[in-house]
């Protein structure tokens, strides 16, 4: 290829032996034998095994001495057959190895803060020194994986007939539901962009202007608390289209799943991908993302509870449960129970069937005939109550299943589950004020027919909006927008904005619907939860080449930090805690 090598250091096999080569790449071990110094040589392809010998060449030798993990080195050789009890058959270049003639060290390494093949290394460490740990298999197989997909998801839009456009990422806020980065301009003082949230409002603008299928591969920013699947900027699979119905824009997102599946190798689920309701979604699993790999479904009681003796269970507004089946101990049902309250239960009532058949329940004096057979639980089992708001009922109920899944394991890992969640609702209360708040965003269409439960009944509206699920993850959401502009004003009454706010924050958008804009709607599939699915890693830092920590700052750079009083004062900001000043 050039003077530091002709080829990479996994390719060598039998065929090559007879060859003169140079190969180039890092030390991944060094073994002394008392004599012959043996190197494994290692690039991202794979490994190779260098012999120096001081026989055949002295000044090879003499570097070799000096040499430690993670030098980079070039050298130059004969490739070799290994002797047949050398054969390492876990290597791909396994049958061969390269008998040094010449070994040039390029660039040393000082001690490593970890050994690269020691798997239990804390994450601040990885991170801080993330150069290191983006030479380990996982990483580099993480990283080209992800690759792979971007690469495919572009494909699919590109045969799909969407063009890749790009839109600015300094704006107006963009309301997703996040807080949004704020970035101080210089030329005028006192004013902010935000980092997007999503391209929303430009993807919708662009149909209005006629660009027909547009997608990007955007980055996103968003202020909020981190988790395993969440960061402040990730990417997403941003896509729009005009004229589309909501099945068109699912079938776009499944023939890009499919394409990706394809590109790693794997068979693509079947199409179309299951379809559930938001209701049906929160009534069977409590959850708007339900892992369907299990079952344990939530039960009704409500029907038979209303006449209950127990008066918990009389007088809430939903009685739902779970069959778990297992017996559990009194001290596994007060963990339970804790983990319940820490989701906003008060108590979590049980009734365990014995193996026996015989039930056991503090409530068990106050059940009747027909309580006990609704809840028809099986001997060797424990109903789970939740007994409060409806709201609340799906919550504790979807955690625990969730919980339970995990804990009993019941979650067949070898299933892959995609489905779609539609039909949610347009408006949910917001619980700290009251108000009618949007589900998805809100310039979500109302499904067609309950526009006019946006005044009437703002609760019972439903949207054109779905989720794409996978394995109890989201993956991404979309929805048909309002396209009219009359439409749109009503919804941003109902969420309690008055008509000034709302020309304030969207009169340029207000504008454009008035303006001749065509019926449209898309979606946002993110591209690091997609492609840990497919790696199989439980967090998103594992897909992101250089991620923030929970704490949200990066190891590797010591971002973020302070500015100067200079900076400060160019963009006509004080500090309102002058600790923070001096950046303590
Ligand atoms: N803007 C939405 C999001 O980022 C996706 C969409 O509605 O297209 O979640």
């Amino acid at each position: 290829m050039n003077r530091w090598r002709d080829l990479y250091c996994g390719e060598l096999r039998l065929d090559d032996v007879g060859r003169t080569v140079t190969v180039a790449g890092w030390v991944a071990r060094r073994r002394d034998h008392g004599g012959l110094i043996f190197v494994d040589l290692r690039d991202h392809t794979g490994i190779v095994q260098l012999v120096v010998n001081p026989e055949r060449s002295p000044a090879a030798a003499q570097a070799a001495h000096a040499i430690r993990s993670e030098f980079v080195l070039r050298a130059v050789g004969a490739v070799v057959a290994r002797a047949p009890e050398a054969v390492n058959p876990n290597l791909a270049t396994g049958a061969v190895e390269i008998q040094v003639d010449e070994l040039e060290i390029v660039a040393r390494s000082e001690p490593l803060p970890f050994q690269l093949d020691d798997d239990n290394v804390e994450e601040p460490l990885r991170l801080r020194y993330r150069y290191l740990d983006l030479r380990r298999d996982r990483m580099q197989r993480n990283l080209r994986m992800s690759h792979t997909i971007v690469a495919a998801i572009r494909r699919s839009m590109e045969e799909q007939g969407f063009i890749d456009i790009w839109t600015p990422t300094m704006t107006l806020g963009t309301p997703e539901g996040a807080r949004d980065f704020l970035v101080p301009v210089r030329l005028q003082p006192g004013t902010f962009f935000a980092l997007a949230q999503s391209p929303q409002l430009f993807k919708q603008t662009l149909m209005i202007g006629g660009l027909d299928r547009y997608y990007q591969i955007a980055t996103c920013w968003r202020d909020e608390d981190l988790r395993a699947d969440r960061q402040f900027e990730f990417r997403q699979l941003d896509l729009e289209l005009a004229f589309p119905t909501r099945e068109d824009v699912m079938d776009v997102l499944e023939r890009v799943v499919a394409a990706s599946f394809e590109a790693v190798g794997r068979t693509p689920p079947e199409r179309p991908l299951p379809r559930l309701s938001y209701a049906e979604a929160m009534a069977r699993y409590g959850s708007d993302k339900p892992d369907t790999r299990f079952g344990l479904e939530i039960q009704d009681a409500t029907d038979v509870t209303r006449d209950s003796e127990f008066g918990v269970f009389k007088n809430a507004e939903r009685v739902r449960f779970l069959v778990a089946p297992r017996v559990f101990s009194r001290a596994e049902l007060q963990r339970l129970e804790e983990f319940a309250k820490e989701w906003g239960a008060k108590g979590l009532a049980y009734l365990v069937v014995e193996e026996s058949g015989e039930a056991r329940s503090p409530i068990a004096k106050f059940l009747s005939a027909d309580e006990l057979a609704a809840f028809a639980a099986p001997p060797g089992s424990t109903v789970l109550f939740a007994a409060d708001t409806q709201a609340m009922v799906e919550r504790v109920l979807g955690a625990l299943r969730s919980e339970l899944g995990r804990q009993l394991g019941l979650i067949d890992e070898s299933q892959d589950d995609l489905l779609w969640v539609i039909d949610f609702p347009l408006f949910l209360r917001d619980e700290d004020t009251g108000q009618w708040t949007f589900v998805h965003h809100p310039f979500t269409s109302p499904l067609d027919g309950h526009e006019d439960l946006i005044e009437s009944d703002p609760g019972t509206a439903l949207s054109q909006h779905y989720d794409l699920i996978w394995n109890g993850w989201e993956l991404g959401s979309g929805s048909i927008r309002i396209h009219r502009e009359d439409v749109q004003e009503r919804v941003f009454r109902a969420m309690g904005m008055t008509d000034e706010e709302a020309r304030a924050k969207f009169g340029w958008f207000l504008e454009a619907l008035q303006l001749g804009a065509p019926p449209h709607g898309g979606f946002a599939l993110g591209i690091e939860r997609f492609v840990a699915l497919f790696a199989g890693e439980a967090n998103i830092r594992e897909i992101i080449p250089f991620p923030k920590t929970a704490s949200g700052s990066d190891p590797l750079t010591g971002a973020p930090a302070p500015t100067t009083q200079e900076r400060l004062s160019e963009l006509g900001i004080t500090l309102a805690n002058p600790e923070l000043e001096a950046g303590r």
